[in-house]
């Protein structure tokens, strides 16, 4: 549902992103690529994304502009993403610059962990607070057909080296699809546990019509529920820190006291406690993952006009929509917006 744009400068005088029911915008996920080493099938086509030319991206002076502005805006927590974020050239001297830049802001990467085992030292050494690795299959052929050119081991190895570089927060997150992975859960959850990482299992998203089909969609809940494997499970903080639930995950800790992750984002709407914007790799700011209506930030971003764009940014984010519903399906693919 879209509601018309309300406007309150005022909002800009206080510093804070505070949507028109009250939700306060903390967190901005920021996309630096639309492109991809892989090309897993539910998130884009066989033959990949078009792709952007470089100047119809952000560089990354454009980015650390757009940090300084959100974070005089309240946003406290930056994650980047994709495509895939390790592919970009000068994304580790990036990371660094951020660190030094923002030094009270947490720092998120989002990944599909193929380059890990080159960067994660880095990674390490800038301060990453946490790490969300994409863990559809552990199955090496199944790896392969879901993103038809990827290799498990360079995940393997990757993930493997994130954790021994001391990464202090590890998530791992799998796309449930029906027929695919979901006879796969009780061992992606055990790899995770053993590893000291948090599995997270998120529902198949229709964000792209030609992609999504009902008969692959199967509930988080059901699985979870389903399976023998599992304990009983209660509700729990996330990430069994106390934290406030502000995210779309929603925590479940068993007997065993092992934690898990479900973003059922399609069967339960998360959106009341949502507090997170996103900017595309084009600059172009998204108030909800599943809205179309995108604004678009670049031009701002190049002339340094603060004032524009926190008027912009403010503006757009009164178009959050209380909750999304069946007609915001189809917004485009996950690499182009940035999961
Ligand atoms: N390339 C990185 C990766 O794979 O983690 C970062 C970008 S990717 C778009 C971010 C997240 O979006 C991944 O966890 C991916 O599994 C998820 N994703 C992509 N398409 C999705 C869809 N249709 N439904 C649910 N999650 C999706
Ligand atoms: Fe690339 Fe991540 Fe999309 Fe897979 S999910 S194609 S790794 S951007």
């Amino acid at each position: 549902m879209q509601r018309p744009i309300e406007r309150d400068p005022a909002r800009a005088n206080r510093g804070e992103i505070i949507d028109d029911i009250g939700r306060r915008i903390n967190y901005a996920r920021i996309s630096v690529t639309d492109r991809c080493n892989y090309r897993c099938s539910y998130c884009m086509p066989e033959d990949g994304v078009s792709g952007l030319r470089h100047d119809e991206i952000m560089r990354y002076e454009d980015i650390t502009f757009l940090c300084r502005v959100l974070e005089g805006l309240g946003v406290r927590k930056f994650r980047f993403t994709g495509g895939e974020p390790l592919v970009r050239k000068g994304m580790i001297t990036f990371l660094r610059g951020f660190r030094r830049d923002f030094p009270n802001a947490a720092l998120a990467l989002t990944t599909n962990a193929s380059l890990l085992g080159k960067y994660s030292a880095d990674l390490a050494g800038i301060g990453l607070a946490s790490l969300n690795i994409s863990l559809d299959t552990l199955n090496p052929e199944k790896f392969r057909r879901i993103t038809r050119v990827g290799d498990l081991r360079d995940v393997v190895a990757g993930v493997g080296a994130a954790r021994a570089a001391g990464v202090p927060t590890i998530k791992t997150n799998t796309v449930l699809i029906r027929g695919f992975n979901d006879d796969e859960l009780p061992a992606i959850l055990s790899f995770a546990w053993d590893n000291g990482f948090m599995p997270r299992i998120i529902e198949f998203m229709p964000l792209d019509g030609a992609l999504w089909r009902e008969d692959k969609f199967i509930s988080a809940r059901e699985v979870l529920g389903a399976s023998p494997f599992y304990e009983p499970w209660r509700p729990t903080a996330p990430e069994g820190t106390g934290e406030v639930p502000s995210g779309p995950a929603a925590y479940y800790i068993d007997n065993r006291n092992r934690v898990v992750g479900i973003i059922d984002a399609v069967s339960k709407h998360f959106c009341a406690s949502c507090n997170r914007l996103r900017v595309s790799a084009s600059g172009c700011l998204r108030a909800c993952l599943f809205g179309a209506a995108d604004v678009r930030l670049l031009d701002m971003l190049r002339e340094r006009d603060e004032v524009l764009l926190r008027e912009a940014v403010l503006t757009g984010m009164m178009t959050k929509p209380e909750h999304w519903d069946v007609s915001s399906f189809g917004a485009g693919n996950m690499s182009g917006i940035g999961g």
